[in-house]
């Protein structure tokens, strides 16, 4: 059943998501009307309502997916397909201790803190004031209702060097990743998993290159990655591919630390 200060996602007919959070004697306001949050206050997730314009909208608790899209975001997030793939390959496990940097919006943060369950650990790095606030905001602001890993968010340079070590994943979304190498091979665990995740194939060159120079004899290249995902859609007798895709996110490039 919904409480006050929960949040929920409103879906429209033509499925278009708003996410708000519930309070008392208050209104959610858009295109087609205003609906009053007393009449989802107290209602079981999946309810249908009505606008003061007559537009159903369909009420649920938002998913960790919905929430990162909606969220308010000071960095570009990595997107759900990417980090995804980013879990699996990096096979973060429940009790891992993890490393992360930057934090940027927070929501690889905030799928890493669920991977690793409440053993586990999180230790991420944001170079921007403004950024850490905001991650900081995003973060609580769902994780409230549920039980993580412990979180050590820090508004922090990853040039300035990692404090802690012995880590079993890292992870490096910024810019430069190869500047950091010999900082993240030194904190993490022999046989622990790195991923660096890049948005263009200038950058996967540098990536590599450095790899081949300095790195062959602490890293073990697992792979260089790119996900497609495309959704399909039905309307009347027709069934096909929907007509818009995000068509480029990022690389994903995985090393693992040689003994
Ligand atoms: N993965 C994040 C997410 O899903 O929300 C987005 C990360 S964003 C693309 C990259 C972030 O790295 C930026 O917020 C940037 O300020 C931060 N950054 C860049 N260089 C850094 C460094 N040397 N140390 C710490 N953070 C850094």
């Amino acid at each position: 059943v919904f409480k006050e200060s929960d949040l929920a996602i409103l879906i429209d007919s033509k499925e278009r998501k708003y996410l708000v959070k519930l309070k008392k004697d208050a209104f959610f306001s858009f295109h087609k009307g205003n609906v009053s949050f007393n009449e989802i206050i107290g209602k079981p997730d999946g309810i249908k309502i009505k606008s003061s314009h007559g537009e159903t909208l369909t009420v649920f608790r938002p998913t960790l997916e919905e929430y990162i899209l909606k969220m308010k975001r000071g960095a570009q997030i990595i997107y759900p397909k990417d980090i995804s793939r980013i879990i699996t390959l990096l096979d973060v496990f429940p009790g891992a201790k993890v490393f992360e940097a930057g934090t940027g919006s927070g929501a690889l943060t905030l799928y890493l803190l669920r991977a690793v369950g409440e053993k586990g650990k999180v230790v991420s790095y944001e170079k921007r004031q403004d950024f850490y606030e905001n991650a900081k905001i995003n973060i609580e602001k769902f994780i409230g209702n549920e039980t993580t890993g412990q979180l050590i968010l820090l508004n922090k340079d990853i040039a300035e060097g990692i404090e802690e070590s012995d880590f079993d994943r890292a992870i490096l979304d910024l810019t430069e990743p190869w500047l950091f190498l010999d900082k993240v091979v030194n904190a993490l665990k022999t046989g622990g998993i790195l991923g660096c995740y890049l948005t263009t194939v200038l950058q996967i060159y540098s990536l590599m290159e450095e790899f081949e120079k300095n790195f062959y004899q602490t890293l073990h290249k697992i792979g260089i990655f790119e996900i497609l995902e495309r959704k399909w859609e039905k309307e009347g007798l027709s069934l096909r591919p929907a007509l818009r895709m995000v068509a480029h996110t990022g690389f994903i490039v995985v090393f693992r630390k040689l003994a």
